[in-house]
């Protein structure tokens, strides 16, 4: 794992090539936010993060952040949660709790679950519905065929208004295709968020119309 010292460097590297894409691609560079991906990381390098002036992280399960970003917020108000990894039904409603954008909605049963636990804890994060865009079966995200359907539905039969897209192409091909096919998608249903691209093609997903980035190990070190 990176020193903790290292993570203001990367973040800081990863800032200006963010910004670099966007200028390359003619967008300004406030127009893509990063989300520093945390998970596996201690909540000391999260702090180290925040002390470098970074607010927004993603995490992949709901039990690790719970055990993590409670005590952040008390001494960060600044920042903000999403959650990123594949959700399981009965992590619903402390999804809903904690995070303040769930980008990993994908099937009628979660949308359920979210939108009864959006009434029960009076709180609604925004919310992203994951697209498998390359209809891998071992991937979470709605089915490519599927996923205008699923966003009429969450609209008309469970009231959940949907803010953007997200997808994580196949990890053999190029990504372009995919991120294309997102925003091409997102622009279809007038959706403002598109959160695409990770450590090894961020700039690719900036090129292809990215507002969101979520970075993992560029930011805090190779996973162990
Ligand atoms: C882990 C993860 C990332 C970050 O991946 P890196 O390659 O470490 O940047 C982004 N998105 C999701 C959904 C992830 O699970």
């Amino acid at each position: 794992m990176t020193d903790f010292t290292d993570i203001p460097v990367n973040l800081a590297r990863i800032r200006a090539r963010i910004a670099e894409a966007a200028l390359r691609a003619n967008r300004p560079a406030e127009a893509v936010t990063l989300v520093a991906v945390s998970k596996t990381n201690p909540v000391e390098a999260v702090a180290a993060a925040l002390a470098a002036g970074q607010t927004i992280f993603g995490e992949n399960r709901v039990q690790e952040a719970a055990g993590k970003f409670p005590q952040l917020r008390a001494d960060w108000p600044a920042l903000r949660l999403h959650i990123i990894g594949g959700l399981q039904t009965n992590k619903a409603r402390e999804a809903v709790r904690l995070a303040d954008v769930i980008e990993s909605l994908d099937r009628p049963k979660l949308a359920a679950a979210i939108a009864e636990a959006i009434v029960k804890e009076g709180r609604a994060p925004k919310l992203l519905v994951q697209v498998n865009t390359g209809d891998e079966p071992q991937k979470a995200g709605v089915p490519r065929a599927e996923a205008e359907d699923f966003l009429r539905a969450c609209r008309d039969s469970w009231n959940l208004p949907i803010h953007g897209l997200m997808c994580i192409p196949p990890a053999e091909e190029d990504p372009r295709p995919h991120f294309l096919h997102l925003a091409e998608l997102a622009a279809r249903h007038a959706l403002p968020v598109l959160s695409m691209g990770m450590s090894a093609d961020f700039e690719a997903a900036i090129a292809c119309g990215a507002t969101h980035v979520r970075v993992g190990s560029a930011v805090f070190g190779a996973r162990g």
